[in-house]
């Protein structure tokens, strides 16, 4: 899962996009880069970690008087973590300087880049954004022709931000999978992946660029908008509502937080037998979902964790064989709040079903006396192949053991997940009109069924 940015016609681009990709820092934390561009110039800035790094001399003294930028956080799904592959990716061909940011994963891959091969093409990178500069470089025509013909060779999920010059270039695919925004400040636009960073950046949300859309932006205006490709339905990717997308983000018009609110409060319907002294989140994302459940159950919300915030994912990666102490000092139990409790838990979902196991013995050594167990989205059948980085099938809890045979390994009283309909009409709500139906959003890692066809040699990483 990557964060993306644009703004152009701004002389504060880089710090502007820097504050933007600060906002967008939980998407990815293992690589950040920043593409700046003015006075013919173009330079790429790119570093391992988390955005502050992008404060620094090098950024600072050597940053262009620039016009424009495109930004990229970066959380490894489909290729090495490595600077080589920190984005955003700049090349220099026929057609200028071009810098390319994208989130999503593109699942034909292998085969475009078979045959890029076989033309001559030379990879630098192993990250499949790589594929799309060649189509690019190898296109003639104007710059949002060239795109949207090299667009339309690609399947499976890519928003993109792209630059040349002073011309920012906003894309979505057919589907719609990752979200992109458009915002608007003074005598600039900005593209984004979430509203918030829109907002950081001084500017106002305007409309989400719409599955299938190229948008072209230059000197503060909107040069040419157009449907490269349409599609009967869209599938947006539902997990963001549940678990990537900051709660302050808005949604079909609606924010993330009040989905999750939603999520609770039908997992306290579909849980109304249940008794108990305390409903407490797993931080952060059970937090809006437990206030929901409590809302509808009348049961106490109580924040029994405490979470070590300076304890991140580039910090974590090279101690993975310390998984138990990591899980020690990344959350800590609140005892006076646990002890002798009867709790219903509220987490976003269950993966591998390790770090659950974890969880539900801290607090169990916190004294708890029974645990209800509640996820704010159904089991994770299987994999998803769009950009989050979910492991692949065998590794998945809930693709290989029934419900009770879960709880039975988590060792807790009861274990409730929320039904992917009640998933489904927490997500597409807005003032009390339904704004979404089923076929609208992508369900594949619930159901097993994609919304596009998933090649068989496509290669699941885990990330
Ligand atoms: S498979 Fe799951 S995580 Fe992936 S895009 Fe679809 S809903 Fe989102």
């Amino acid at each position: 899962m990557c964060g993306i940015i644009g703004i152009e016609n701004n002389e504060d681009a880089a710090v502007l996009t820097a504050a933007g990709l600060l906002t967008l820092q939980h998407r990815g934390e293992e690589s950040v880069g920043i593409t700046l561009s003015g006075k013919g110039e173009m330079r790429t800035f790119k570093y391992m970690g988390l955005v502050s790094k992008i404060f620094n001399d090098e950024f600072l003294l050597k940053k262009l008087p620039a016009a424009a930028a495109v930004g990229h956080v970066r959380y490894t799904t489909s290729s090495k973590s490595s600077l080589v592959n920190a984005q955003p990716f700049q090349i220099s061909c026929i057609h200028g300087n071009i810098s390319v940011a994208h989130n999503g994963n593109i699942t034909n891959f292998h085969e475009i880049k078979g045959m890029l091969l076989k033309s001559g093409a030379i990879f630098n990178h192993t990250s499949d954004t790589e594929i799309l500069l060649h189509l690019i470089a190898m296109s003639k025509g104007d710059l949002a022709d060239i795109v949207a013909s090299s667009i339309c060779k690609l399947d499976g999920a890519f928003s993109l931000v792209i630059l040349r010059d002073k011309t920012l270039i906003g894309a979505r695919d057919k589907n719609g999978f990752r979200p992109l925004v458009l915002g608007k400040t003074n005598d600039s636009y900005i593209l984004s992946s979430e509203t918030p960073a829109i907002e950081v950046m001084g500017g106002k949300y305007v409309r989400d660029i719409e599955p299938g859309e190229i948008i072209v932006i230059e000197n503060g205006e909107i040069k040419k908008s157009f449907i490269y490709k349409s599609s009967k339905k869209q599938n947006t990717c539902i997990f963001e509502q549940v678990y990537f997308a900051r709660p302050d983000s808005v949604m079909f018009k609606h924010t993330v937080k009040e989905a999750r609110m939603k999520m609770g409060e039908y997992l306290a319907l579909q849980m109304k037998d249940i008794k108990a002294d305390i409903v407490m989140p797993v931080p952060d994302t059970g937090y809006y979902a437990a206030i929901g459940f409590s809302r509808i159950s009348n049961i106490l919300f109580e924040n029994g964790f405490v979470r070590n915030y300076y304890v991140g994912r580039s910090f974590i990666k090279p101690m993975q064989n310390l998984r138990d102490l990591i899980a020690r000092f990344k959350l800590r139990p609140i005892r006076e709040v646990i002890n002798g409790k009867e709790i219903v838990l509220i987490d976003d979902s269950i993966v591998r079903g390790t770090t659950s196991r974890r969880l539900i013995n801290i607090l169990k050594e916190a004294g708890s006396k029974k645990i209800h167990f509640a996820l704010s989205c159904p089991p994770i059948i299987d994999s998803c192949y769009y950009g989050i980085d979910t492991p692949s099938k065998e590794n998945l809890i809930a693709a290989n053991n029934s419900i009770e045979e879960i709880r039975k390994y988590l060792d807790i009283d009861t274990l409730t997940f929320l039904t992917l309909e009640n998933l489904i009409k927490s997500c597409s709500f807005c003032n009390g009109r339904d704004v979404k139906k089923k076929d609208d959003f992508c369900i594949g890692c619930f159901t097993g069924k994609y919304p596009t066809k998933i090649p068989n040699n496509i290669v699941k990483e885990e990330g």
